[in-house]
């Protein structure tokens, strides 16, 4: 009996003398994370390539910041950026008073990279001469030459770049000066005698035996003549938007809606004898190929689709494929 109670009173003991270490144990863990936590912190290494670049408190936010300058750079017409180096993280415990320097590793990564950029070339017979910053000026060159109908308009073509160079950039208006080829007359099968240069720039007021009426309201904003280095093959009205266009005289839709060109939306409209009439920039179409109209006619609304930069009516007369000055008609 005597030796139970004995037996007893160990295990009671031993019991409290584990207690007693398990709980300094805790109280020396808990001291020794705590210290530490005051000298030291969790922070991610970065290498690129092996080489230590640095450290980094948010490895998501670093690469997230990466990524996008892949994508966006940080200037302009960057195309996309190739970057070498992908940086590795691991975690590690380091001194509290280590500095991160996310600006550092970006600049590394950065200086890896190639960046390309993207531009457009005009091409004239698959030549480059020359480059210009985006797609718009590269359409409106293409437009503005071929609505002056210039003689090498088919010849001239644009494309994109994506090159690790960047090139000097031309502005429009000097690009389609130095490409503009004036266009030859169409042959003029009757009173034309004497002819001999673009008739646009020579007196030419053949006589039509039509009378033509005015296609739309407004104020006249650009007439028939030379304009900025080229030549403007017709008159523009410049009515509000949705402005009825009436026919200017009777006769046959030979052509109508989308021109894929620089006059957009448009209306060609065929009176007999070589004579024709050009309705361009509209909003909508409302006649179609093979049509006749009557003077006076609604054939489209006022717009302001293809190479323009307000809605206007682009009106043309034409004899024989050449333009005429419409103020002569009219
Ligand atoms: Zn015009």
């Amino acid at each position: 009996m005597f030796n139970i109670l004995k037996s007893i009173k160990n295990i009671f003991i031993h019991i409290r003398s584990s207690l007693k270490f398990i709980f300094l144990l805790i109280i020396a863990t808990a001291l020794i994370i705590g210290i530490l936590s005051i000298a030291y912190r969790p922070l991610y290494s970065v290498t690129i390539d092996g080489v230590f670049v640095g450290y980094t408190a948010n490895r998501s936010t670093l690469q997230q910041t990466i990524n996008a300058y892949k994508v966006q750079g940080d200037g302009a017409n960057i195309s996309f950026i190739d970057i070498q180096a992908t940086p590795e993280y691991s975690l590690r415990l380091v001194r509290r008073d280590t500095e991160t320097n996310d600006e550092e590793i970006l600049a590394s990564v950065k200086q890896s990279g190639v960046t390309y950029y993207r531009y457009y070339a005009i091409v004239l017979d698959n030549e480059v001469t020359q480059y210009v910053q985006c797609r718009e000026t590269a359409q409106a060159i293409v437009n503005e030459l071929t609505e002056r109908r210039s003689e090498n308009v088919s010849r001239i073509a644009y494309m994109q770049i994506n090159r690790a160079e960047l090139q000097e950039f031309a502005e429009a208006d000097a690009v389609v000066a130095s490409l503009f080829v004036a266009p030859r007359p169409a042959p003029v099968a009757r009173g034309g005698a004497g002819v001999s240069t673009n008739p646009g720039r020579v007196s030419y007021n053949p006589s039509i035996e039509i009378a033509f009426i005015r296609p739309t309201s407004g104020i006249i904003s650009s007439p028939f003549g030379p304009r900025r280095g080229g030549f403007h093959a017709g008159i523009d009205y410049a009515p509000p938007h949705g402005t009825p266009i009436h026919a200017a005289a009777s006769g046959t839709v030979t052509r109508a809606g989308a021109s894929g060109s620089g006059f957009g939306n448009f209306v060609i409209i065929n009176h007999g004898n070589g004579v024709e009439t050009l309705y361009a920039h509209a909003h909508l179409v409302l006649v179609s190929v093979g049509q006749t109209v009557a003077q006076g006619e609604q054939i489209a609304t006022v717009g302001s689709t293809g190479n323009s930069t307000g809605p206007h009516l682009h009106f043309e007369i034409r004899l024989n494929g050449v333009s005429l000055n419409p103020a002569h008609y009219i």
